[in-house]
């Protein structure tokens, strides 16, 4: 007659717990040592910076902001701007309006959020889309106004007047912007939050 005995179960029980006991630090110690994972670069010394952008609320001018960014990634190589996916934080969040165009004035960081008012009183005025675009994602970015200035310069704005189509930082501001997601001191600058309204 087979009868399991009570230390024989008792044993059992030890074993797995002893199992289970050997398992949970073998399996985080794994997590630990696959977290800093080295990442594959080209000429670039440091990680690129991802930031989102938020064209949800942009109404007519979702094709400006997109050519805004692309206009952006094409320039600089520490920083890249993409759509945010459903349900994705957007550090940058651009809304249709009004107004004059205004922006609050960054470098803003993942996580962080600034916004930008594409204001329709720009574009009535005969002002380039894509340069407003990309001039306002310049401020998100952390470039302050440069007016008034030439065409060449994104940061001049408006000042450069209505027939400027000039969409494309210079290399200034290009180098000012690679210098704020560098690895420099630079890079541990904080957004500044200022409100930079783009009215004549
Ligand atoms: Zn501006």
């Amino acid at each position: 007659m087979l009868r399991k005995s009570p230390l024989l179960s008792l044993l059992a029980t030890a074993a797995a717990a002893c199992l289970i006991s050997v398992a949970a630090p073998a399996a985080a110690g794994a997590a630990t040592s696959a977290a800093p994972r080295p990442q594959a670069s080209d000429d670039v010394s440091v990680q690129q910076t991802t930031l989102r952008y938020d064209d949800s609320r942009a109404g007519e001018f979702k094709d400006a902001v997109a050519a805004g960014a692309e206009s952006w990634n094409a320039a600089v190589d520490n920083v890249e701007l993409v759509p945010a996916g459903p349900g994705e934080h957007a550090e940058i969040t651009v809304i249709a309006t009004d107004g004059w165009p205004q922006a609050v004035l960054g470098p803003v960081r993942p996580g962080g959020s600034v916004w930008i008012e594409f204001g329709r009183q720009a574009v009535r005025e005969g002002h380039d889309t894509t340069r407003i675009a990309a001039h306002e994602m310049g401020h998100s970015l952390g470039l302050p106004d440069t007016k008034p200035g030439p065409c060449s310069q994104l940061m001049s704005g408006a000042s450069a007047g209505v027939d400027c189509d000039n969409a494309s930082p210079d290399a200034q501001e290009r180098a000012r912007v690679e210098q704020l997601y560098g690895s420099g001191s630079a890079s541990g600058l904080p957004a500044d939050g200022r409100v930079l309204v783009d009215a004549p």
